[in-house]
């Protein structure tokens, strides 16, 4: 078959399992034939050879039983950069992009900052800001050793050189270290949430994304911990659940912070909460 019938025929297999099924058919295409989505449309007549048509039809099986595309052909753009990802690592999403938006605009005229991004993954946010400021120190974390070894290995490929990789739970590894940024895109769904049941979700690892009855047991260890680790001044942000806003800002002020900042995402979704500690002092309230 040509490349043509070749993305027709298999839109028409994925339409039943996928909500994007000519996307996906053009990506996974892309993949097996090593070229951009241009060449596509360019050479409609052109034939695959017997391996490539193989390996596509593999390709498409998988997408058809749900493994997500990012999974198939182990790479996700994102802030422009393209990144490795693996079934160990979250699929980065363009709702993290927010952090990334509000990072640049709050922090623009620092020349050095040091930041940490716990849960790194992929490395996503710390590559992103690491990218956009050279000259800042960046930290980021991870409890998983594969998901670090990807995020080293997406370092390595963008030749980003200001960012150190630690395995850490949280905080754990951080003792006695200072951040002006505190950043964290953390598990957050509810155990038993209905939309874990549909999607890519149900192939990405559910320590990164399930946090407790309410989704919101990490975003508490997180606000509650965070103030030791930050410098006067300094700011967390946490990417949240859409529904997530007002408990997340409670969490927020129930911690001390002063200045408490939210935004959308780009569908218009409560998606980030930041705030800044303007003293190093730490306190817990306990009422
Ligand atoms: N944004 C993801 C989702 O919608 C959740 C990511 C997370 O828990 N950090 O499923």
């Amino acid at each position: 078959m040509n490349i043509s019938e070749t993305l027709l025929a298999a839109t028409k297999r994925l339409q039943a399992s996928s909500s994007s099924a000519r996307i996906d058919t053009e990506i996974l295409l892309c993949h097996v034939l090593d070229c951009n989505s241009a060449h596509l449309a360019a050479w409609p007549e052109k034939k695959l050879s017997p391996g490539q048509a193989q390996q596509f039809d593999q390709l498409i099986s998988r997408r058809e039983t749900g493994t997500p595309v990012a999974y198939l052909t182990g790479k996700r753009e994102f802030w422009s950069l393209e990144l490795e990802v693996t079934p160990a690592t979250l699929i980065p999403r363009p709702e993290t992009e927010t952090l990334i938006e509000f990072v640049l605009e709050q922090f623009k005229q620092q020349k050095k900052c040091h930041v940490v991004d716990l849960g790194t993954g992929s490395g996503a946010i710390a590559l992103a800001i690491a990218r956009e400021h050279p000259d800042w120190e960046i930290t980021a974390t991870d409890i998983s050793q594969d998901a670090l070894t990807v995020a080293q290995k997406n370092a390595a490929k963008h030749q980003i050189n200001n960012v150190e990789f630690k395995i850490s739970h949280w905080f754990n590894a951080l003792k006695g270290e200072s951040f002006d940024i505190i950043i964290s895109n953390p598990p957050y769904v509810a155990e038993g949430d209905p939309h874990l049941l549909n999607g890519d979700v149900r192939f990405e690892p559910a320590i990164s994304l399930i946090s407790g009855k309410q989704g919101m047991d990490d975003v508490e260890i997180i606000t509650a911990e965070a103030g030791r680790y930050l410098k006067n001044n300094g700011w967390l942000i946490l990417e949240h659940g859409y529904d997530q806003k007002k408990q997340v800002q409670d969490c927020f002020e129930a911690s001390d912070f002063k200045t408490i900042v939210q935004k959308t995402d780009l569908p218009g979704q409560s998606r980030m909460t930041a705030g800044c500690r303007t003293s190093t002092e730490y306190t817990t309230k306990t009422s």
